[in-house]
């Protein structure tokens, strides 16, 4: 059997043409070469694999042979991962932000305060930089909200994200999605459009009239032809539930377009026969979930001084009942999460201790789970899919999910985007050489 054989380890990925000539390419927006044979590492399942890339798409895996482009002994290899709900606009903002930790409400008015004043070049720098964390650590979909700003010029934050998006087209998959306020006037929503936004979203739940602000944004979904991805129940408790109005108004018009409900924090405390009804609502809409359990966990249950809630819908009745679920982050390092590492083993972790998801779904939600939701064609080591990869330096899947250091290698669309090395020696070392 192919992956019980014995296999030396490196500690780097191996290029065939040396990391040098690819370095070279880094520091700006340039375009790697394609690989075609990506050798020698393990796939989940632990056995040994070569896997063959013709245009960015697999061909082949076949057992392990002789070393190729990218040759990855000791290293562990699956599909890239997916961030289905950002804010690249607010990230790496949390230090520039004058605030002290909080719920929901202190994040939204330390923000728009903050916001008023900033301006696209900023949104552009820091939206960059984040993208630079995500891709290091794997992640090469992203789907990122964008605010309708206040203060004059409200899309120049759309703008700037959209000129990313543009710029970094062969390195990862951005969708840029249009953040409306209910007072962002339908006009400012056409600018947003003309200029090329993905995707329309909201936040209902904020709005004295929820069912109102719903029927609106799914009007201009409709107006525009565009899919939907709304803030949905971002708060506690089985009295917020616009979700199940979002439900019926997909269904009554029979919306082609493909709806996400994000967060749906209140998902998590209902009794199990309400929640048993509001996921057939759910499940017969047709809608995608996105779990954050990160920042909900951080924002939501600050009122309860004991038996503090989570704020994470219950994502094992959601996958049995079939429904497509993706997790990710959500804020980094912001008004509305201080912490982060725009790492999708970082999201994994937390579902499987906060969440209570098996190993396969968890993995799932970071990947397959996230490019079904975003509409994308699956990713990952079979043939027929986009050749879109992170390698991790680790033992198991179970050792990546728990959160693996940072050494990784990132292929998108068959390039090789990212490649980190860590070199780490302590007083130790000679436990970490040892083999088990
Ligand atoms: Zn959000």
């Amino acid at each position: 059997m192919a992956g019980a054989r014995r296999r030396s380890r490196s500690p780097n990925p191996v290029l065939r043409h040396g990391f040098d000539a690819i370095r070279d390419t880094f520091g700006s927006v340039m375009i790697p070469e394609l690989l075609h044979r990506i050798t020698g590492m393990s796939l989940a399942d632990g056995t040994a694999a070569d896997i063959t890339v013709e245009n960015g798409i697999v061909t082949a895996v076949d057992p392990a042979g002789a070393p190729g482009d990218l040759h990855l002994p000791g290293w562990l290899l699956l599909s890239a991962a997916t961030e289905p709900h950002a804010h690249l606009d607010k990230a790496l903002s949390w230090s520039r932000v004058q605030q002290a930790y909080g719920d929901l409400q202190t994040a939204i008015d330390s923000w728009l305060a903050y916001a008023v004043t900033m301006t696209g070049k900023e949104v552009y720098t820091r939206s960059g930089r984040a993208l630079e964390h995500y891709l290091a650590h794997g992640i090469t979909t992203i789907r990122t909200h964008a605010d309708v700003l206040p203060g004059e010029e409200p899309l120049r934050g759309v703008a700037a994200l959209l000129r990313l998006r543009d710029e970094v087209r062969d390195l990862m998959d951005v969708q840029v999605v249009l953040l409306t306020r209910e007072d962002s006037p339908d006009s400012v929503v056409a600018d947003a459009v003309a200029l090329g936004v993905d995707v329309l979203g909201g936040c209902p739940h904020l709005c004295p009239d929820p069912t109102a602000e719903t029927r609106r944004l799914l009007d201009l979904a409709e107006r525009f032809g565009l899919p939907l991805d709304l803030h949905t129940d971002e708060q506690l408790g089985a009295d917020v539930l616009s979700i199940r109005e979002l439900c019926r108004q997909v269904r009554a018009r029979g919306l082609q377009q493909r709806v996400t409900a994000s967060h749906c924090v209140s998902l998590g405390s209902l009794e199990p026969e309400l929640l048993a009804e509001v996921i057939a609502e759910v499940r017969a809409a047709g809608l995608g979930i996105v779990s954050l359990p990160i920042t909900n966990l951080y924002l939501q249950g600050r009122d309860h001084s004991w038996s503090r809630p989570r704020g994470i819908p219950a994502l094992r009745a959601l996958l049995d009942a079939g429904i497509d679920v993706a997790a990710g982050g959500d804020n980094l390092r912001d008004p509305f999460n201080p912490m982060g590492r725009a790492d999708p083993f970082e999201t994994t972790s937390l579902l499987v201790t906060a969440g209570h998801l098996d190993e396969a779904s968890a993995l799932a939600a970071v990947t397959a789970g996230g490019r079904t939701v975003l509409g994308l064609p699956p990713s990952g080591p079979a043939v027929g899919s986009v050749a879109n990869f992170v390698a991790v330096r680790a033992d198991s899947l179970a050792d990546v999910l728990a959160g693996p250091g940072d050494a990784r290698v990132v292929i998108h669309g068959g390039r090789l985007v990212s490649r980190t090395v860590v070199d780490r020696k302590t007083a130790l070392s000679a436990f970490a050489a040892r083999p088990l």
